[in-house]
């Protein structure tokens, strides 16, 4: 069976090539190439010998995860179709922004989600599988072979409830780490709200950005959106993240979408900031993207800045954040595989 250079950590990669009689020094090139240069094929490895490059291709291959379809927005964001090994597909999304030189992927972390939340084109589809460590950084690899770019900054807000997979993910984010060289303050870990994954990530002390998918302030008004509030409650969740924020000294940043008529008043702004109120966080509006056939609305415009208004007078930090890509269904909750 052909080997997959691009699942292999730099010791493997040393055995790999003492165990073909070539030295070890050749695996420090060869994961250079994978990680630093992200080429696409062993031919571009052009320091190594022609002969050796020819043996190696007998052998392996860099990656086997196939670009299904790639789309750009008209500002720039693209997205990717991936298609791994047993046919199994996941979407991945860069995102520029303007004004800034970090080039930020969101990353899948299983294919489906089980958490069903109801303004999201993943959760309809149902939990499949989990990603495995290098699944999920081979992600990055491809966008990075696709576009020649190098990706600063990674969030795992893709399809998935990344802490349902906490130790894939946590791998993974080791070999970003050490392997696409990305600090760890350069990646961002979004969650629906799973309470005891959340504090074992405190005991971790975890130094990424942890990111909570709110989306309500009470509990009847995000169990009508979100089904893990019947599970981890509002009350658990705050308890959860004030632990969090003491024990790791980071403070969270709280997703919340503005979904018309459904979480967008000026009494759930309030709640909100009496609900935040002695939490150590930055506040993030996303504007609700309509998804095809959904009964969900976008907000009006006015409501968006009443309700940042009204969270920015109780004293908190609130960013209304740039929609990317919603040309090509890459927006947030838009993405579910779908071909
Ligand atoms: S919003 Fe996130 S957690 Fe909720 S169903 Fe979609 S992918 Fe899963």
């Amino acid at each position: 069976m052909m080997k997959v250079l691009s699942r292999m950590s730099l010791g493997e990669l040393e055995e790999f090539c003492l165990s073909i009689g070539q030295s070890k020094f050749r695996a420090r090139q060869i994961y250079n190439w994978i990680y630093l240069k992200s080429v696409k094929s062993i031919d571009d490895m052009t320091d190594l010998s022609k002969r050796f490059r020819e043996e190696l291709k007998e052998l392996a291959v860099v990656s086997d995860i196939k670009v299904v379809k790639k789309q750009v927005s008209s500002d720039g964001t693209v997205k990717f179709l991936l298609e791994y090994s047993d046919a199994q597909r996941v979407e991945t999304v860069l995102m520029r922004f303007d004004n800034r030189a970090n080039l930020t992927a969101c990353v899948s972390s299983q294919v489906g989600c089980a958490m069903g939340c109801a303004f999201c084109a993943t959760g309809k589809r149902g939990f499949i599988r989990n990603l495995t460590p290098y699944e999920i950084t081979e992600q990055v690899l491809a966008i990075q072979m696709e576009t020649g770019l190098k990706v600063t900054n990674i969030v795992f807000m893709g399809q998935g409830e990344p802490l349902l997979n906490l130790y894939n993910v946590l791998a993974a984010m080791k070999i970003f780490n050490e392997s696409f060289q990305i600090g760890v303050r350069r990646m961002t870990v979004s969650t629906c709200g799973i309470v005891p994954q959340i504090n074992k990530l405190a005991q971790l002390n975890m130094q990424s950005t942890l990111a909570i998918s709110l989306h309500a302030p009470k509990s009847e008004i995000r169990q009508k959106i979100m089904p893990v509030e019947k599970k981890y409650n509002l009350e658990l969740l705050k308890k959860s993240l004030i632990d969090y924020t003491k024990m790791t000294g980071r403070r969270v940043t709280i997703e919340y979408v503005l979904i018309g008529g459904v979480n967008d008043s000026a009494v759930c702004a309030k709640d909100l900031a009496y609900y935040l109120s002695d939490l150590n966080c930055n506040i993030n509006l996303i504007v609700y993207n309509p998804v095809e056939g959904d009964e969900f609305k976008r907000p009006k415009k006015d409501d968006i800045y009443k309700f940042k208004y009204l969270l920015e007078v109780a004293g908190k930090k609130v960013t209304i954040r740039l929609e990317r890509g919603l040309d090509i269904d890459a927006a947030c909750g838009q993405l579910s595989g779908k071909v």
